[in-house]
């Protein structure tokens, strides 16, 4: 049985007289940059989110690149977050001069673990970028109030959490600012690049909106050095079009991922851990073994995709030899890095298809 790790294939055919159609009135009325689609778009994501501002961009690192110029992020700024992360988390604050400060995981969820941010705090720290791995959303009450007695600013990198819920709650409004992706492999994808920003301050969104359009207000008139970091109108169409179904998504990816985790239970396997109180959009279904490579030689003979998120940590990357971090700094993440691996999943999987992999274990 040949399985696609994510499969977008049977999503668009599930959508595709509308997302056509969608597609079509955009090059009919020649709106190519913001427009109308966009506005619309941000107006359901307002909506669906809970958060009062949302603000559409050209991608999930563009969203938390402009979260941390809306505060100010400055040259040797500090800000904490997590190793156990794609680079975009820590890409972004390196990019503008500030430092990335490394914290390690907790072992069940794979998120930043808030009991070791405390002693990570200086007085060049300004914000702390907690990451919703692989579709749960981290332990944000201890975050934001670790955040408040320190006033700091809290960005969660909700690229892989966006339909999750804590306490809830939806990820991408439960902190200063939630920073989400589109790119087509995430929960909610486009068929190209996309992302979103979300605050509930008034001030936060006048200034990530003006640095998202070159600085500018009017044209031509640029009050700061921003970016061009807008959303793509065809891809805010599309994106209109996949969130009217979005929620029934959400509840088929946790009943396959329920599904996944019955089957492998007594498989001597460690299994996503979902804790109370929050679900899960399972970006990834990810599992932990001493035992990957065999694991993954027998589904790959087998033709089931496998991938691993993540290989290398973040602090034992090339890009930051220049932090001095070393092998041992954060056992967890490194641990994990070493053990994990993703199973195929989407909305679309099949219970046949999920049996088939498991009964590959
Ligand atoms: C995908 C991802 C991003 C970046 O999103 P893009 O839209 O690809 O720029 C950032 N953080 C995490 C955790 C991600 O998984």
């Amino acid at each position: 049985m040949k399985i696609p790790f994510i499969d977008l294939q049977s999503q668009y055919q599930a959508y595709k007289g509308e997302i056509d159609s969608a597609i079509q009135n955009v090059l009919d009325t020649s709106q190519y940059i913001m427009g109308p689609s966009v506005k619309q778009f941000e107006a359901s994501l307002t909506e669906y989110v809970g958060a009062k501002h949302a603000i559409g961009c050209a991608s999930g690192t563009d969203a938390l690149l402009l979260a941390l110029m809306a505060i100010g992020i400055k040259p040797n700024d500090e800000i904490i977050t997590t190793p156990f992360t794609f680079i975009a988390s820590s890409e972004v604050i390196s990019l503008l001069g500030a430092v990335p400060v490394f914290v390690d995981i907790e072992a069940d969820t794979y998120n930043i673990n808030a009991e070791l941010i405390k002693n990570k705090i200086t007085s060049k720290t300004k914000a702390i970028m907690p990451v919703s791995l692989y579709g749960q959303i981290a332990d944000m009450d201890a975050i934001n109030s670790i955040a408040e007695k320190h006033n700091l600013i809290v960005i969660e990198d909700a690229a892989q959490s966006f339909g999750a819920t804590y306490k809830g709650k939806k990820s991408c409004n439960l902190s200063h600012f939630g920073c989400t992706s589109f790119f087509p492999s995430k929960p909610l994808g486009c068929y190209g690049d996309g992302g979103a920003l979300f605050t509930n301050d008034d001030e936060f969104a006048e200034k990530a909106r003006l640095f998202l359009a070159h600085g500018s207000k009017r044209r031509y008139d640029h009050e700061v050095i921003g970016i061009n970091g807008r959303l793509d109108a065809i891809q805010a169409a599309i994106l209109d079009v996949k969130l009217k179904y979005f929620e029934d998504e959400v509840q088929s990816r946790a009943e396959k991922g329920q599904y996944y985790i019955d089957l492998l239970k007594d498989k001597g396997i460690q299994l996503p851990t979902i804790k109370e109180e929050r679900t899960s959009v399972f970006a990834q279904f990810t599992l932990q073994s001493e035992n990957r490579e065999g694991f993954i030689k027998k589904l790959n003979d087998n033709d089931v995709p496998t991938a691993i998120h993540y290989p290398t940590p973040l602090h034992l990357q090339k890009c930051y030899k220049g932090l001095n971090y070393n092998v041992g700094d954060f056992p967890i993440s490194e641990k994990a890095a070493n053990e994990v691996f993703s199973l195929p999943m989407s909305p679309f999987i099949t219970k046949e298809q999920q049996s088939y992999i498991v009964d590959l274990f």
